[in-house]
Parts: C-alpha cells; sequence; structure tokens
C-alpha cells in the first residue's frame, strides 16, 4: 500500500469546520493514496486556530494513515505549498474557473478546499495557479464539501493510474522504511 502513496498529490482544507466532512475528505485522501494533507483549522472567529475537527467516526482510522500538516493561514499555505513544486487548485467560481477536468493531475498537484458556509477566500483563490468547478445543473448551487473533494481526487487517481504513477513507488526505499516502522509494519 505504502508503494501506491502519492506525495505529489495533496489537498488544503481552509478553515473546513464539521469534523464529519474533514474525515471524510481523509479518508478519501486515503484512498486515492494522499501521504500528507493540508489544514487550516478553523479560527474565523478571529482568535488563533483551534484544533483540527477530526471525527474517527467518519474517517474509518484514515487520520491514523494520512499526515495532516497546519498551516496558519490559506495564502501562506498556498505559497509555502507553490515554492515546493505545488500547482495550487482553488475550488472556486471565479472569472478564471475552468471544469476541474481539465488540469494535469500528473503534476505535483494540491486541492485548495473551502470552509463549508464561506468556500475558498478571494486572496486564497488569487494566489492559486487556477480556479476548478464541478459544473453544476441542478437547484442548489454547491457541493458538500467532502463529495466535491472525493469527485475531484477521483479524477487525479485516474488520470495519474493512465500515467502510471501508481506503477512503481513515488517515495523512495528510506521514505518507505521510515513509514513501515512508523505504521508498525517493519
Ligand atoms: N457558500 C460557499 C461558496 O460560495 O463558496 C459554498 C461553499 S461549499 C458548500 C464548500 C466547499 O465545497 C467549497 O469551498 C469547495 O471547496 C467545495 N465545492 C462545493 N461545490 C463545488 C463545486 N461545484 N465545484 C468545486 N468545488 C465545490
Amino acid at each position: 500500500m505504502l508503494s501506491l502513496r502519492q506525495p505529489t498529490l495533496t489537498v488544503l482544507m481552509d478553515e473546513v469546520n464539521k469534523p464529519h466532512n474533514f474525515s471524510a475528505i481523509l479518508r478519501t485522501c486515503d484512498a486515492v493514496g494522499v501521504l500528507q494533507a493540508h489544514a487550516v483549522p478553523p479560527h474565523r472567529s478571529g482568535t488563533l486556530p483551534s484544533a483540527l475537527p477530526t471525527y474517527v467516526a467518519t474517517s474509518g482510522s484514515a487520520d491514523k494513515w494520512v499526515d495532516v500538516q497546519t498551516h496558519r493561514d490559506a495564502v501562506s499555505a498556498v505559497q509555502a505549498l507553490q515554492a515546493r513544486g505545488f500547482q495550487v487548485l482553488a475550488t472556486h467560481l471565479s472569472e478564471k474557473s475552468v471544469d476541474y477536468r481539465e488540469p494535469d493531475y500528473t503534476r505535483p498537484t494540491c486541492v485548495l478546499l473551502g470552509a463549508e458556509k464561506w468556500g475558498v477566500s478571494d486572496a486564497a483563490a488569487q494566489a492559486a495557479d487556477a480556479n476548478i468547478v464541478i459544473p453544476m445543473m441542478g437547484m442548489v448551487q454547491s457541493l458538500n464539501v467532502s463529495v466535491a473533494a472525493a469527485t475531484i481526487l477521483f479524477e487525479a487517481q485516474r488520470q495519474r493510474l493512465a500515467a502510471g504513477l501508481y506503477a512503481a513507488p513515488q517515495l523512495d526505499d528510506a521514505e518507505l522504511d521510515r513509514l513501515a516502522f512508523e505504521w508498525g509494519y517493519p
């Protein structure tokens, strides 16, 4: 399973605050092989970031297998990921939005997901490399954030499978050994 992990595919959850959504996203991350996820803990009340809203019953213990790195704010997180070579795709409706199936997910990619109530902030969407949307054809304007995450991450998985990115380990031997030991499979 570790040999299927994709260190170049990740998500950034910007103040996703409902534990069942946060955990469902981690579960999908595990399913497509995300090695490490990123999150800005909910703190729009103006105080310091609070704890991450994981909810083990929904994650199916995925939080044990997907490391989560926290960040203080979305814009600096976007910039840090870009500095590491990731293209950041913000799920955000704007003039520059494209259909979520258009980007090349075989590139190092981070999908930026917004808070249930506010979505992705304009500043974070502008800092991103592109804005993507899942076309909506019903009466309701948006999907649940965990459903949107799954839709997009499985498109990434589809493209990566076709490109052979699951056929050979993306982690080097030392990292594979380290994680196997950490997870209790030496
Ligand atoms: N009122 C918010 C807004 O205007 O953005 C709605 C936020 S939506 C419930 C929560 C998150 O789900 C969004 O920030 C985005 O990450 C994701 N999402 C929901 N529907 C989406 C869609 N059609 N395309 C892409 N992402 C979507």
